[in-house]
């Protein structure tokens, strides 16, 4: 956590939030029932406060995508490129948020010695990337082990909160990654059919991006582990959650310094 002063009036500060998820456990069998569970992130304000973490869901997030390490050939890159369009599509229509996809990127969300990944990522509000662990050059230190296994995929946000003199603290979300396992792309089908799919696994991530947490129900997409079976998009509790976390609960107003606009 960093925290410095804005002027005489204003203190700002960041946290950031991660949850990974593993990939398909085949001996945990999907239940039948519906569900409408769902679980929101939270961040307490200094003043004991306790708020969701929400962006604002009345501006435009942009998001830009690292596919080098999807997959060797470039026609794969491009299908991959799509299942995340058409992941923020699914989004767009259980938030009521406007995503928009702003290009390419070379960027790796990470932290470093020098900085964290919400201090240098420039290209847009959420950047998706696959990576390589076995190469420094592309490797995510968001990326880590769950449990005997690698972790398929995590995602995360930066929420920043602030006051200013006269007024109580505010906070919002305004950076936010998905990471994810290129070495395990075999795992994960194209597309959202049937079976464990890459389609399922960036709905999951992009979940946590836009601050929902893990369920106990597995026929939730927010499930821990991203099952063998159909996800077109997401589920019940899932839409539930993002309604919460979108236009349904209105705008958050945030000064223009507390993050920079990148649509
Ligand atoms: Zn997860």
């Amino acid at each position: 956590m960093k925290a410095r002063v804005r002027g005489a009036s204003a203190l700002l500060a960041v946290v950031a939030s991660i949850a990974a998820v593993s990939a398909t456990l085949p001996a945990v069998s999907p239940a039948a029932a519906t569900s409408s569970d769902y679980a929101l992130a939270t961040q307490t304000l200094p003043d004991g406060h306790k708020v969701v973490a929400r962006w604002d869901p009345c501006r435009t997030i942009t998001y830009s995508v690292n596919a080098r390490y999807a997959a060797g050939k470039s026609s794969h890159r491009n299908a991959a490129i799509r299942d995340v369009q058409a992941a923020f599509a699914r989004a767009s229509v259980a938030t009521g948020i406007n995503f928009k996809y702003v290009g390419s990127t070379t960027q790796i969300p990470t932290n470093t010695s020098a900085n964290r990944w919400y201090e240098r990522q420039n290209s847009a509000e959420i950047v998706v990337s696959w990576v390589r662990q076995g190469s420094s050059a592309s490797r995510s230190s968001l990326l880590s082990r769950v449990g005997r296994g690698s972790a398929a995929g995590t995602g995360g946000y930066a929420f920043k909160y602030w006051k200013v003199t006269g007024s109580p603290w505010t906070g919002v979300t305004g950076r936010g990654f998905v990471v994810l396992d290129g070495s395990q792309i075999g795992t994960f089908k194209a597309g959202f059919g049937s079976g464990s799919t890459r389609g399922a696994l960036l709905l999951h991530e992009i979940g946590h991006s836009l601050g929902l947490l893990h369920v106990g129900s597995t026929s939730q997409v927010m499930y821990p582990t991203v099952l063998p079976r159909s996800y077109a998009g997401y589920a019940t509790g899932d839409r539930n959650g993002l309604r919460h976390l979108g236009t349904a609960s209105g705008c958050v107003n945030a000064p223009g310094w507390v993050w920079t606009d990148l649509s």
